[in-house]
């Protein structure tokens, strides 16, 4: 298992990692997302793990044993970047046998090993293909088969789908979730989106400013941001107040069951959290937006001493200034706290 413990990595005069700790590759949660906002600093954590980027302070252990003095190469670490950063000069199959030539395979062996990748990864009897007559999304396929041939203890993948247009993206990540589980190989995947995150991980641990702001299984994490900045981050962009008392929450948007100790929270808001209802709290139309699926409005609803605006979905759009019925979501409110 990966253990980050308390790492700082500066450029300078600025620090892009701070103090962070983060365990990765439990038997039961074997794939962590680190999840933030470009420039908080994932890539340079990743960087660090790798051993690329030097620790101003803090340490990284795999196992138990520091790697301070183990270099790249040697900490048996796969790595796939954005952009693939395949050998142009090799074809397919001398791609994916790079790892193996280094560590001395046998031909037989490492020619048996190229296939099985190559099977996994969905691109079998391409090994003679030049790469560079490859689409974008087949070299990353060539990028993941290279990393995970030598039976790495851990792959570090950072933004690996992102240079992908959407289509090909979502397809893909789809594999990539089986890929890594058929390979059973604990990794640790750089992405600033959330539904990739949600996708490919057992754990998200969500990243602002150079240091881990929550580590949460997904669903738990989207239920309970642990503050206002993480469920905004996170797609809640209106947070409301609430009373909760034996799991109903009470709001200026009327009640919702929640999962929670009694208390007041703030309820966090995204679009879908909303909804029409015909025996929902009045709510003023503000706007109203088209969408393929239909129109999303913005309702305001009198919350306290000001105005509270959430977004909520409807087929036919209401005129501004209607007034329109509403009620939460259960499944997409989230409580704060
Ligand atoms: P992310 O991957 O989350 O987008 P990075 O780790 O690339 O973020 O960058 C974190 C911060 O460190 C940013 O402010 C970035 O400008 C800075 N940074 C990254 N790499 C370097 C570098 N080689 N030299 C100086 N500053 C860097
Ligand atoms: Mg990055």
């Amino acid at each position: 298992m990966l253990s980050i413990n308390g790492a700082t990595v500066r450029y300078g005069d600025e620090t892009a990692v701070r103090g962070v700790s983060l365990d990765v590759g439990a038997a039961d949660a074997p794939v962590t997302a680190l999840l933030g906002p470009s420039g908080c600093g994932k890539s340079t954590l990743l960087r660090a793990v790798a051993g690329l980027e030097p620790l101003a302070g803090g340490a990284v252990l795999f196992d138990g044993a520091d790697l301070a003095r183990v270099p790249p190469h040697r900490r048996g670490f796969g790595m796939v970047f954005q952009d693939g950063q395949l050998f142009g000069h090799r074809d397919v199959a001398g791609n994916v046998r790079y790892g193996l030539e280094r560590q001395g395979w046998a031909r037989a062996e490492a020619r048996d090993r190229v296939e099985e990748l190559l099977d996994l990864v969905g691109l079998p009897g391409a090994g003679g293909r030049p790469v560079g007559e490859l689409s974008g999304g087949q070299q990353q396929r060539v990028a993941l088969a290279r990393a995970l041939a030598p039976r790495p203890r851990l792959l570090l993948l950072d933004e690996p789908l992102s240079a992908l247009d959407r289509q090909l993206r979502d397809r893909l990540a789809g594999d990539l979730r089986r890929i890594l589980r058929e390979a059973g190989t604990p990794a640790l995947i750089v992405t600033h989106d959330h539904g990739e995150a949600v996708e490919l991980a057992d754990t998200v641990a969500v990243m602002t400013d150079g240091e881990i702001a929550q580590v949460d299984r997904p669903a738990r994490l989207w239920r309970r941001p642990r503050t206002p900045e993480i469920a905004r981050f996170l797609g809640y962009t209106a947070l409301v107040d609430a009373a909760v008392e034996a799991r109903q929450a009470d709001s200026a948007l009327g009640r919702v069951l929640v999962d929670c100790p009694d208390g007041r929270f703030q309820l966090g808001l995204r679009p879908g959290s909303v909804v029409i209802q015909a025996r929902g709290v009045p709510a003023r139309v503000v706007r109203s937006v088209p969408t393929v699926d239909g129109v999303r409005i913005t309702v305001a609803v009198a919350a306290g001493h000001h105005e509270l605006e959430a977004e909520a979905f409807a087929d036919t759009p209401p005129r501004d200034g209607d007034t329109v019925h509403v009620a939460l979501n259960p499944r997409r409110v989230a409580v704060i706290g």
